[in-house]
């Protein structure tokens, strides 16, 4: 039986965090031998934000060692940088036609671009849901893994698919954000302010190349209070926060112990931040370690996304053949 198609990519705009990881990279990992995974690097999606190319390289060199330190096997996925693959691009052009502009305004992600760098507010920008919807429909995917700041992105590919097959020929499934049926994750900046990020909230954000020091002192300055006052209250949503993270790096007996004082009101933050560094670092440090080392190996990443340039643009040329021919072009 064929397998279903997954599809998901990381932008090269800085170093990896914690937020990719549990967004993105560990479904990744978790889904590489069940499913046809595409996987990506999504240079051209950085330049509607990051026009300076200087870092590039070395960026989308960063992003693919990382993935592979993180478990990815470029042996059984298609792991590859988008510009290489430049059937997506003559999609994009097509799926442009059947995006609007009011449509594409109303997006909170461009909102948000548009407020934060109001001197680059390019076409690009404006749209990369488009360019997300090709990314994904060149595959004819199913499952997009990623976190829950891009569901309103995969509403958009949706319809666009849905334009397509209606206008032309029933082609391409409805793509659906994936998080193995449990809700897609957000990992907040630990300073309460939006989410972790690449390319924003430095100091609240966890990087998966963070000094075992740097760590310590990020979670130590994250933000708490006085603890709360009545038994089993609602916790604010930076605790949930520091909760979230403990889930995801410390023990089962760990979160109970913590929990149980929270519900109590015995909690001692001071604790909880110490425990949680402990864990952090030694998540963190062996997926720096192994990252630098591979970061390094010009010869097997250049060998890797040749490979998968490959594979992803056999699927995708296959795709764009379909696609030309239910639009009556080059025929
Ligand atoms: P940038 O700030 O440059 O946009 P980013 O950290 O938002 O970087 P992206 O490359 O835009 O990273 O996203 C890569 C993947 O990581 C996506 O699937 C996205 O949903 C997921 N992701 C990013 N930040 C978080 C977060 N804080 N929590 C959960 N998932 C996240
Ligand atoms: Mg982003």
């Amino acid at each position: 039986m064929n397998k279903e198609i997954v599809v998901s990519g990381i932008r090269p705009t800085g170093v990896l965090h914690l937020g990719n990881y549990f967004g993105a990279m560990k479904n990744y990992v978790k889904m590489q031998d069940e499913y046809d995974c595409y996987f990506f690097v999504a240079d051209w999606h950085s330049l509607t934000t990051h026009p300076d190319t200087k870092a590039l390289k070395g960026s989308i060199k960063r992003v693919l060692a990382e993935n592979i330190a993180c478990g990815l096997d470029p042996e059984k996925v298609a792991l590859y940088v988008q510009s290489d693959v430049p059937e997506i691009a003559e999609l994009y052009l097509y799926l442009n036609m059947l995006a609007y502009k009011g449509e594409l305004e109303k997006v909170p992600t461009f909102k948000d671009k548009v407020r934060l760098s109001p001197d680059n507010v390019n076409a690009g920008l404006l749209t990369y849901p488009v360019l997300m919807a090709s990314d994904i429909l060149i595959h004819r995917a199913k499952y997009v893994p990623v976190g829950k700041d891009q569901e309103q992105h995969l509403e958009m590919a949706r319809n666009f698919a849905e334009r397509f097959n209606h206008r032309y020929t029933e082609l391409f499934p409805a793509p659906y954000a994936f998080n193995f049926k449990t809700a897609l994750s957000k990992i907040l900046s630990l300073d309460g302010n939006g989410k972790m990020s690449k390319s924003e909230n430095a100091m609240g954000t966890l990087y998966l190349n963070d000094s075992d020091d740097a760590i310590i002192k990020k979670i130590k300055k994250a933000k708490t209070d006085a603890g709360p006052e009545t038994p089993n209250s609602e916790k604010p949503e930076y605790i949930e926060n520091l909760f979230t993270l403990m889930n995801l790096v410390s023990s089962k007996e760990v979160v109970d112990k913590f929990e149980n004082d929270f519900n109590t009101c015995n909690i001692r933050y001071g604790d909880l931040k110490g425990q949680l560094a402990e864990d952090m670092v030694k998540f963190i440090a062996p997926i720096r370690e192994k990252a630098a080392v591979i970061e390094n190996d010009e010869v097997y990443l250049s060998k890797i996304t040749k490979l998968g340039a490959d594979k992803a643009r056999a699927r995708a040329s296959e795709t764009l053949q379909m696609v030309r021919k239910a639009m009556h072009m080059f025929n």
